[in-house]
């Protein structure tokens, strides 16, 4: 199967399996972010490797390449964060009010998207990341309330959608009465986001009983940590100079007090002891900020 020549209604690179039967309707997305690649190695092995088509027994599956410009550039750019999206980040202007108002190319291809995303039952997201980090699970209270432990990662992260900065793509299914699941599988440069994005796909299908013969071979993908991490704050730049106050890493620890980084108009102190989560990479960072745009540099984990 090539996604990239597939169409659903009109719609540019979605493609829809079908069985035919009454069932859930999921949807798996990627290229949220333009150069973050690895769920299309997840999707073609999955279609033409484990044949889930072929194994449909009840519901729709949706594929869909969500930045369509921003996968294009990247194939074309040194830097990967040139890529991340081209006018704003997909995964932060999905608010109702953005897309009603605003005529960026990201607006406009979620709206697009939005009758799709609008009737999912469920919308998983796969992401990477610009630096080692690990098998994380965002996940929202209706998540929580309906399904519980479905995945297999090393930290859920609780409450983190509620200080990020606008709202993400997966919002659109969550508002209209679905549920998301975001999925962020470690370093794109690193082989192990392949074997977390097919394993974590194939436990969701698992769940909803969508596939026959799909259960996840324990042997094969050990039960990791599943640690829980509830998330108090995200550091956002308000000026364009932002420097962190040394090299962080994903999972490194703060005093309360310890400067995180300045810039222009601030400086960015820990209120308690915390985590460091997914920190931006400056370089990254430095080119978002140029755009005009704003991001957050790390997200704080409470310590308990
Ligand atoms: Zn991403």
């Amino acid at each position: 199967m090539n996604l990239l020549n597939s169409t659903y209604n009109g719609i540019q690179w979605v493609h829809l399996l079908d069985s035919g039967k009454a069932g859930p309707t999921v949807g798996i997305s990627a290229c949220t972010h333009g150069w973050e690649h690895a769920w299309l190695r997840v999707i073609n092995h999955l279609v033409d490797d484990f044949w889930i088509a072929q194994k449909l027994v009840c519901g729709k599956i949706f594929l869909i390449l969500t930045n369509i410009q921003a996968y294009e550039l990247s194939l074309q750019t040194s830097h990967p964060a040139d890529a991340r999206f081209v006018d704003e980040n997909l995964n932060r202007c999905c608010t109702e009010e953005n897309l009603l108002t605003w005529t960026s190319y990201e607006a406009n291809r979620a709206r697009e998207l939005e009758p799709i995303l609008a009737n999912l039952e469920y919308h998983l997201d796969i992401h990477s990341t610009y630096s080692k980090s690990q098998a994380v699970w965002i996940i929202t209270e209706k998540w929580k309330e309906r399904m519980g432990a479905v995945m297999n990662v090393d930290v859920v992260f609780e409450n983190l959608t509620q200080v990020q900065i606008g709202r993400p793509f997966i919002d659109i299914t969550e508002r209209h009465g679905g549920v998301w699941i975001w999925l962020e599988a470690w370093w794109e440069e690193d082989e192990a986001w392949f074997r977390i994005g097919v394993e974590n796909s194939l436990r969701l299908l698992s769940d909803l009983k969508l596939l026959e013969d799909s259960s996840v071979d324990s042997n094969q993908y050990p039960i990791k940590e599943n640690k829980k991490i509830f998330v108090y704050w995200s550091v956002v730049p308000k000026g364009k100079n932002f420097q962190p106050a040394r090299n962080f890493n994903h999972g490194n620890i703060v005093q309360k007090n310890e400067v995180i980084g300045q810039d222009d108009v601030w400086t960015h102190v820990a209120s308690e002891d915390s985590i460091i989560i997914m920190p931006s990479v400056p370089e990254k960072l430095r080119i978002i900020l140029e755009k005009g745009q704003i991001e957050e540099f790390c997200f704080l984990g409470r310590i308990s």
